[in-house]
């Protein structure tokens, strides 16, 4: 008898797995975000969300779980990915290897998938205007598979070469997933101490990422502004915006900038380029 569990029995169970850490994650964030007085306090874009964002998120997430799914299933199922590596040092080095690429791969499409060729890949993720939880999985199937490409093909490139491991890819994905939800918040979370110093000019906090869902022409790092400041595509007033948001102040209007007493009004750096590519297509 043959007891090897069929595709379709190992899609079931990762589909429902994936849907219910979505549901789980998603939901105690939003509860959370919007319960917790001192947070409501730290509310990044002070505007609604149109009704027809959140439905068109919450279909689009249905889809990237079953999309998910289904990659994970093949991988799974046909032992594509035979990550063999043990031990915290195996763990430790894919960790950070994942890390590291996939901040690279992530900028890199990103910046690709905002010009106006391939805008229509991205547009999904772009119907947040003020981002929610559920923005953290609102993709097209292709810019899905596009990011799956980063992280799958990326193993599978290095599987035979290195001593990869199972625990450090899960690991990476999961801090990728939790952190994309807490960042798609509208919510600064990160704590004012760990602002100053180093840490506060790498990590990118939600603010960070609320402002290119707003703004557009800047801001595509995922979790390090590094790239960001390099190509210049950081915008100017960024350090501002974020005390504003911790005094309890944000932003009122999608638009709105928070100058330094000294400054002409005029935009510098990417906001020079700041357009809807929607409107520009
Ligand atoms: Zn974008
Ligand atoms: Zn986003």
């Amino acid at each position: 008898m043959n007891l090897e569990p069929s595709f379709v029995v190992v899609f079931l169970i990762l589909a429902a797995a994936f849907a219910l850490r979505t549901a789980l994650v998603t939901g105690v964030v939003a509860r959370f975000i919007t319960d917790n007085r001192r947070l409501a306090a730290r509310r990044i874009f002070r505007l609604p969300y149109p009704d027809e964002q959140l439905r068109a998120e919450l279909k689009a997430t249905v889809g990237i779980v079953l999309f998910d799914a289904l990659v994970a299933t093949v991988l799974f199922r046909w032992q594509i990915l035979q990550l063999s590596g043990s031990g915290w040092a195996a763990h430790l080095l894919t960790f950070a290897l994942l890390f590291v690429w996939f901040e690279l791969w992530f900028y890199l499409t990103h910046r690709l998938l905002h010009t106006k060729a391939l805008y229509f890949i991205h547009e999904q993720h772009h119907l947040a205007k003020v981002t929610h939880p559920l923005t953290a999985m609102s993709f097209s199937l292709l810019e899905r598979a596009i990011l799956q490409l980063g992280v799958v093909g990326f193993l599978l490139a290095l599987q035979h070469l290195l001593p990869l491991s199972r625990a450090g890819a899960a690991l990476y994905l999961g801090a990728n997933y939790l952190f994309n939800v807490l960042g798609h918040s509208n919510t600064e979370l990160t704590p004012r101490s760990m602002r100053r110093g180093w840490f506060g000019r790498v990590w990118v906090t939600p603010t960070f990422h609320a402002l290119h869902h707003a703004r557009y022409g800047g801001h595509y790092g995922l979790f390090t502004q590094v790239l960001d400041r390099w190509f210049g595509s950081a915008f100017a007033d960024y350090e501002r915006v974020l005390d504003r948001v911790e005094e309890g102040a944000g932003l009122a209007r999608l638009t709105e900038r928070v100058l330094d007493p000294g400054d002409t009004g005029r935009p510098t750096g990417p906001e020079n380029r700041l357009r809807d590519p929607q409107s520009a297509q």
